[in-house]
């Protein structure tokens, strides 16, 4: 699942070749309604937490989301793709470019005030926005009552906050040396308010760069841009335990961490160890 930042770059590289252009050509696997928009403007392309938009002058939109395996790509005219048209879940075509989204989990193409509401209640504030509404990200947490049994689920829940993905999942939970077991009931109201702030910060950072980055650049150690995320085995940047892989939740998305250094809310952590601590707030309730 690509992370919220992902769907940023794609709406940030596709807007200078498809914002104003005219459309020669639209298409796509699996439509509905298949409107006709060629010799109509690309008016707008914007990211909304994992969901990209394409807004058509008039009333018509084409929403995505790349789900696990999608992929949007770009070809000057007469270039040969890298991938068989069939696969195609949207295809737009200008007089100087195809634009192909390959692969999409979710594809819809409609008047704009049909498609919005579709997505009431499946997408939180996004935190790649400058000033998301953090008070009712936690909001939203309190209100899961138990849907939940980690915090990491809880982050990778776009529901609650649009952009986390389990790059930065990993990523957040060793920075705030959280277990990825740790259940979510371990966080109060001004946790959960650091963790998600921290996570906009996190993902905005990486909106201007090809490759992502979490380790400080004082902090980082040989080649590693990231601090547990995919180096299984090798020595955690910090204190050298090698880092460890597993599945918890439901998602059954692979937590990369490091034992030694995210202790809260780790079940075999000792409770007369020092490292054990209550990590609550006063009024958590
Ligand atoms: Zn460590």
């Amino acid at each position: 699942m690509p992370e919220g930042d992902t769907i940023h770059k794609v709406a940030l590289a596709l807007q200078p070749h498809l914002e104003g252009a005219q459309l020669t050509f639209l298409t796509g696997r699996g439509w509905g309604f298949r409107p006709q928009l060629e010799g109509v403007r690309v008016e707008r392309i914007r990211a909304e937490g994992k969901h990209l938009w394409i807004d058509f002058a008039g009333c018509l939109s084409l929403r995505t989301h790349l789900g696990m395996g999608g992929t949007w790509h770009r070809y000057g005219f007469g270039e040969r793709w890298r991938r068989h048209a069939a696969y195609a879940s949207a295809w737009l075509r200008t007089d100087t470019c195809d634009v192909v989204c390959f692969d999409a989990a979710e594809v819809e193409i409609g008047p704009r005030l049909h498609l919005a509401p579709s997505l009431a209640g499946r997408v939180g504030p996004d935190l790649m926005h400058e000033a998301p509404d953090f008070d009712r990200i936690v909001a939203g947490v309190r209100a899961l009552q138990g849907e939940h049994t980690t915090v990491g689920e809880v982050l990778l829940d776009q529901r609650i906050a649009a952009g986390i993905g389990n790059v930065f999942k990993c990523e957040l939970l060793f920075k705030h040396a959280l277990s990825p077991y740790a259940p979510p009931s371990l966080l109060g109201p001004k946790r959960w308010h650091a963790l998600y702030r921290d996570a906009g910060s996190m993902l905005r950072a990486n909106l201007p760069r090809g490759r992502r980055v979490t380790v400080a650049p004082g902090a980082r150690h040989g080649l590693a841009r990231l601090w547990v995320y995919g180096r299984e085995h090798r020595p955690c940047l910090r204190c050298q335990t090698p880092v460890a892989r597993t599945y918890v939740g439901a998602q059954n998305r692979p937590s990369y961490f490091c034992r030694r250094c995210q202790y809260r809310g780790d079940p075999q952590a000792s409770p007369f160890s020092s490292h054990t601590e209550t990590y609550r707030d006063v009024q958590s309730g």
